[in-house]
């Protein structure tokens, strides 16, 4: 799917369906946590620990994104999580993993 028809999906007072920045973290061998498996390293592990690095300034500004909308690039051309109404809070029981890795054939982990 094109970048440019997934940006075009984002209406105003949308955002992506996603919890995995309140419930989920990668942490790589040699170090480096990300917050899903569709982002880069946004720290690493000698530089503080978890506890700190999940409170830190770039987690919550991610989290804060997905509540406002206000969706970075990475987020705003996710393959792996559905928009949804910014109103309408996220619901576990829609199988949304299922439906977007069916959709994209991508998976996490
Ligand atoms: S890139 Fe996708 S899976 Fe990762 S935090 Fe953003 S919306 Fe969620």
């Amino acid at each position: 799917m094109s970048e440019k028809l997934h940006t075009a999906q984002c209406l105003k007072g949308q955002t992506r369906n996603c919890i995995y920045p309140w419930t989920d973290v990668e942490i790589q061998d040699n170090g480096d946590i990300r917050p899903c498996c569709a982002r880069k390293a946004c720290c690493h592990l000698t530089n503080a620990s978890l506890a700190k690095i999940l409170n830190g300034d770039e987690m919550r500004k991610l989290r804060s994104s997905l509540l406002s909308g206000n969706l970075d690039h990475t987020c705003m051309n996710c393959r792996l999580q559905p928009f949804r109404s910014k109103k309408r809070p996220h619901r576990e029981g829609e199988g949304v993993e299922a439906r977007s890795r069916r959709a994209t054939g991508l998976r996490c982990g």
